[in-house]
């Protein structure tokens, strides 16, 4: 079974082209292209970019994103800074690795202090990256050069933020079941 991982993977630039699949024909980067643009041509273009962004590490589908949360988040009537700054931040977070920053997931960070490993602060050892109200303002600020406090930025935008990052997590999800039911369908013919 070709995972969407290995879809994802025949079509980005370090790709080995090829996959036997089912162990009786073989999967090429044309069949993933393919089988990517049709999903894509079915409704599921949102998506089909966040795992080209997430999984297949493409920063040209990143960028495209971010464009277009930009663009819903200016013609909802937030300024075009602010719009810009809070579709980075979504896409980032949704097509990041997930992971915790500090500790890269392992829930644990070496003190050389101390000489000694102690649960990582940032994710309080869960290894997930997960942050806080106060990060995202930061980020915020830093992208949009402004001063805005945590304060303000729970009052003006972590909802938006909230909104943006579920539906491309959404969109995401659509989009990776209906490449698992295609790519069913294809094995399906192969075998
Ligand atoms: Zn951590």
């Amino acid at each position: 079974m070709v995972s969407i991982e290995r879809l994802l993977s025949l079509i980005s630039p370090k790709a080995i082209s090829i996959e036997p699949i089912a162990g009786k024909g073989l999967f090429s980067t044309e069949d993933a292209a393919g089988l990517l643009g049709q999903v894509q041509h079915l409704g599921y273009a949102v998506g089909i970019r966040v795992l080209e962004a997430k999984i297949g590490g493409n920063s040209g589908s990143k960028l495209l994103l971010i464009g277009a949360v930009t663009d819903s988040l200016i013609s909802a009537g937030m300024a075009p800074t602010a719009s810009r700054a809070i579709a980075e931040i979504a896409v980032s977070d949704v097509c990041g690795t997930g992971k915790c920053e500090k500790c890269h997931g392992t829930g644990e960070s070496y003190s050389m202090r101390y000489n000694r490993i102690f649960k990582c602060g940032r994710c309080q050892g869960t290894g997930d990256h997960f942050p806080k109200m106060r990060d995202y303002a930061t980020w915020f600020a830093l992208l949009t050069k402004s001063s805005c406090s945590t304060e303000d930025f729970r009052n003006l935008y972590y909802d938006r933020l909230m909104d943006a990052i579920d539906t491309l997590s959404r969109e995401e999800g659509e989009a990776a079941r209906q490449c698992r039911k295609m790519l069913n369908l294809t094995e399906q013919e192969v075998a």
